[in-house]
């Protein structure tokens, strides 16, 4: 079976927000797209394990069927700092009671080893860095707890930066990118060795991180804008971007990121996600793709239901002319380059 490595999944954060018993993770969560059951049944061997500290009340959506939405609130530094810590923990009660089955995973040589021995890799991944103080006193602890890989903001506003509002049609270009924090925390993940993603960036953003070319530009769970015009999807400059950075696009399976209607609908086709690829690959070059789900934190097409699915994908991409190496690629090979690349300390 080929390993999947996934940009991103939201299941180690649900767990934590539904305080859910580690052990309900190995045994099966019927109601979530990821557990430990499904995900050896669908080939996935690692991934970046969100954790995101839940925000407050959004601004309505205005428009039907189409998924829109502004976060105006921010989440204090305090209240995620405690959310995240929760699921850090989390993870590790759950990797102990797995008896090697699951790992939480620090540097290369673990990841590899964890696919040898058909173990499930979760690399901790704080998504908005708002469990970091602004002056980066507890960057250090955060690494020593095992995170290693961030996304710079969630959708909202930060002392980090402006995440990029849910809007369709529109252009990722909303506003202000990052603040001097923001910067000095991309800088001080590159000496520490901690992965530095864009997702959920607006284009000032993520133009400020490309800028600073401090590590490989990683864009772990998103989509393509020529395809869907949603603010979240990345732009053919920024795919280049990208791939100039040499960095990763993980294409996210959220309906509303891939349909060309923006529609939050799970009657998408399975070969909407491949037509994406397809386009990322053809302006990135196969070296800087790979997948990056958004499962149990957004609405799947029927026909990726759950991790369990994932071969159904990879026989799409070979079905679509994708080589049995460029499958390998897409699905483990870029991930686990560009990750080896970040955590290099002193980057
Ligand atoms: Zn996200």
């Amino acid at each position: 079976m080929t390993a999947v490595f996934d940009g991103h999944n939201d299941s180690l954060g649900r767990l934590q927000q539904g305080g859910v018993d580690p052990a309900r993770f190995l045994s099966g969560l019927p109601d979530r797209h990821v557990d430990l059951p499904r995900a050896r049944a669908g080939g996935l061997a690692g991934g970046l394990f969100a954790i995101n500290a839940p925000s407050p009340e959004s601004e309505p959506s205005e428009t039907e069927g189409v998924f829109e939405r502004a976060y105006a609130a921010r989440v204090e530094h305090g209240d995620a700092a405690a959310f995240a810590l929760g699921a850090v923990g989390r993870a590790h009660a759950l990797a102990a009671a797995s008896e090697g089955a699951v790992r939480v995973v620090t540097e290369i040589a673990g990841l590899d080893r964890a696919r040898e021995e058909g173990a499930l890799a979760m690399v901790l991944h704080l998504e908005g860095a708002e469990p970091i103080d602004p002056g980066l006193a507890t960057l250090e602890a955060w690494h020593a707890a095992g995170v290693r890989s961030l996304g710079l903001v969630w959708s909202r506003p930060s002392a980090f930066g402006h995440g990029v509002p849910f809007r369709f049609p529109a252009s990722p270009d909303t506003g202000p990118g990052l603040t001097e924090a923001g910067l000095a925390l991309v800088r001080a993940c590159a000496r520490l060795g901690i992965a530095v993603d864009v997702s959920h960036l607006n284009a000032a953003g993520f133009a400020d991180v490309a800028g600073l070319a401090e590590g490989p530009l990683i864009a772990s769970h998103c989509a393509c804008h020529a395809l869907c015009p949603a603010t979240r999807n990345l732009t053919d400059d920024q795919l280049r971007a990208v791939a100039a950075g040499e960095g990763i696009v993980g294409i996210v399976y959220a309906a509303p990121f891939l349909r060309a209607d923006g529609r939050d609908d799970p009657d998408t086709d399975v070969a909407t996600v491949v037509a994406h690829v397809r386009h990322a690959v053809s302006v990135a070059g196969l070296d800087h793709v790979g997948l990056g789900s958004d499962f149990d934190g957004a609405t799947m097409p029927r026909e990726l239901a759950d991790v369990a699915c994932l071969p159904r994908l990879l026989e799409a991409l070979r079905n679509d002319g994708f080589t049995e190496a460029d499958v390998r690629a897409i699905a483990w090979d870029n991930w686990r380059r560009v990750l080896a690349a970040a955590w290099r300390r002193g980057a």
